[in-house]
């Protein structure tokens, strides 16, 4: 597998109207420490769970008969990792355990996807002490609270110094996956729901979708893009990837249901297993369309009959 979209911790320090999910505050009462809580148990069973190996198959570009092996990677996202409450007693373990569970078979890239606004040059250090590859600042966007307009441009200057100024490479400009994956980083990149990117067009779920901000259209196939479930049957090669939402695996985040629990496979196989058995069922999630199309190739213009 080339790349595991790993969401940590349903907490964010941020209500954005844009947001995927509808469940990043308000926490009311104790739901905060229930979220942290919940997170901090199902990490370290998520970890174990991981594939044994987490390397894929790419083609050689000086000889296209012959495949190289790769070093994949984990990216860790939510809400934001970075949060006081998910940081320390959250990312810090996984992002350890994780390292010990590839050290030694293959090896592993791990980003850290954050906001931005949180990091702090002692922080950054915490996060390369930790083996972290790359550092992926996804707020680069008028959308995020806080971040609108002169802020934003405020903004992108900072980061990058202090990301520069502690060692990194800025890998933005790279446009494709295997450019930036050819280096050994650290790396850092930044971008945001702007128009020109594909998550500009926003997912069609949660407040983007409550507050009619989505721009997408049938056309638009989220899942065929990264942090969706790109070629996840085809899991052994370049391209391919799973989202982990907490304990739940999924194929696509659009789906209505998980597809597979963590805890209850042993392995690749049996997720990749549950991911073909769920096939069956997969629809794009504009939920409020019922009988919505699906978008999967061979899958257009019929309503899913298990959704
Ligand atoms: S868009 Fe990102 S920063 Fe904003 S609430 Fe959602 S997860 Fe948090």
């Amino acid at each position: 597998m080339e790349s595991i979209y790993y969401v940590l911790c349903w907490h964010c320090h941020r209500r954005c109207k844009h947001c995927y999910e509808e469940r990043f505050r308000p926490y009311v009462r104790d739901e905060l420490e229930s979220v942290v809580a919940e997170a901090k148990r199902n990490a370290p069973s998520i970890v174990a769970n991981l594939p044994e190996r987490m390397t894929y198959l790419e083609l050689d570009p000086q000889d296209p008969q012959r495949f190289l092996e790769k070093t994949g990677k984990i990216t860790l996202s939510g809400g934001d990792v970075l949060t006081e409450p998910v940081r320390e007693s959250v990312l810090y373990p996984t992002l350890e355990a994780i390292h010990d569970k590839y050290r030694d078979n293959g090896g592993i890239r791990v980003v850290v996807q954050t906001t931005g606004d949180l990091l702090t040059p002692a922080i950054i250090e915490e996060l390369l002490a930790r083996g972290v590859w790359n550092i992926s600042v996804s707020g680069l966007d008028d959308y995020h609270v806080g971040m609108e307009g002169e802020k934003k441009q405020a903004f992108a200057k900072r980061v990058p110094a202090m990301l520069l100024d502690a060692g990194l490479q800025d890998s933005t400009a790279l446009d494709t996956r295997s450019e930036r994956g050819n280096l050994e980083g650290p790396l850092f990149s930044m971008f945001g729901a702007t128009e020109d990117t594909w998550i500009g067009k926003l997912w069609p779920r949660g407040r983007a979708w409550q507050n009619n901000f989505s721009q997408a259209t049938l056309a638009d196939n989220f899942c065929d893009a990264w942090s969706g479930g790109l070629n996840f049957l085809n899991h052994q090669y370049a391209g391919s990837e799973v989202p982990c939402q907490g304990l739940t695996v999924k194929p696509f985040p659009e789906i209505r249901r998980g597809t597979g629990n963590v805890n209850a496979v042993s392995g690749p196989d049996q997720v990749i297993t549950r991911f073909r058995r769920a096939v069956r069922c997969i629809q794009v999630g504009i939920r409020k369309l019922q009988g919505a199309v699906c978008l999967l190739p061979g899958g257009h213009g019929h309503s899913c009959p298990s959704a």
